[in-house]
């Protein structure tokens, strides 16, 4: 069975999650944001870091430096994707820092995943529902970060971080340890027939995380789907977190864009190597 559990930790009034398996290699700093440590007001409140939001962008600013300062380091080090749905992954280096740290206009055009092998350089994306997945390969020291919604998923980016993790720096996937974060559960997943036939299309295993209902619609299991591509990509079970905790549940907790229908922030997901 997979890892089961994230842990909530609290730092200058800054809740955010870790990743026991991640923190005990002792190789990053990371950390999954909650709504809880900013400065933002309703619906965005209060600790909303997604400046495409509608929030005030003085507000998601403070917010971003509360995050990273909890964590230990400055903002100036992240690098962000603009996140469209798609599958293109952006190899960092150190000329990309800054990129999308301090403003949506710098960030990395078209980009839902991000490598890197370079320490100091924070990789951060952006989310309310949509699958967060993290990666950590502890012996050629690489980590990975992706944005997978359904249409990501559909896409295959988790399997695919990994082949580019594999192709550029020659990870092997039994080595790198993933996780699956907080994001909308099966519980509260309904999706339409476009949906359904994308995945029916896309994946012969279908079945085991989409429960297709009498009404024609389906309650689909992101979490699983994405676990499963994982496992296909060569990654250990042992080795994969899976938060199981979902926003929609929890909504004065994390950012859900169902339950608030589309007017709120955004959660993060941020990994750093350190030297
Ligand atoms: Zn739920």
């Amino acid at each position: 069975m997979a890892n089961k559990g994230f842990q909530l930790e609290e730092k200058m009034g800054v809740r955010y999650y870790i990743i026991p398996a991640f923190e005990e290699k002792g190789s990053v700093i990371h950390g999954f944001s909650t709504r809880y440590g900013g400065v933002s007001s309703e619906p965005f409140d209060s600790l909303n870091l997604g400046f495409h939001t509608g929030d005030d962008y003085h507000a998601v600013l403070a917010n971003r430096y509360r995050f990273c300062q909890a964590l230990g380091f400055s903002p100036e080090k992240l690098v962000a994707g603009k996140q469209v749905h798609k599958d293109n992954i952006q190899n960092v280096d150190f000329l990309d820092i800054g990129k999308g740290a301090l403003d949506q206009d710098s960030a990395i055009p078209e980009t839902d995943a991000l490598i890197t092998n370079k320490p100091g350089i924070g990789l951060i994306a952006f989310f309310a529902d949509c699958v967060p997945l993290m990666f950590l390969d502890p012996v050629k020291k690489v980590i990975g970060i992706a944005h997978a919604g359904w249409k990501g998923t559909v896409l295959r980016i988790g399997q695919k971080t990994v082949a580019k993790m594999k192709e550029v720096y020659g990870c092997q996937p039994k080595n790198i340890l993933a996780a699956i974060g907080p994001s909308i559960g099966p519980c509260h997943y309904e999706v339409d027939k476009p949906v359904i036939e994308q995945f029916q299309k896309q994946f012969s295993n279908w079945a085991q995380f989409m429960k297709v209902k009498s009404n024609g619609k389906a309650q689909l299991n992101l979490w699983e789907a994405n676990r499963l591509q994982l496992l296909e990509a060569g990654i250990s079970d042992v080795k994969i977190t899976v938060a199981e905790i979902c926003t929609y549940c929890n909504p004065e907790l994390l950012f859900s864009y169902r339950y608030s229908e589309g007017k709120t922030g955004r959660i993060a997901a941020l990994i750093m190597l350190v030297d």
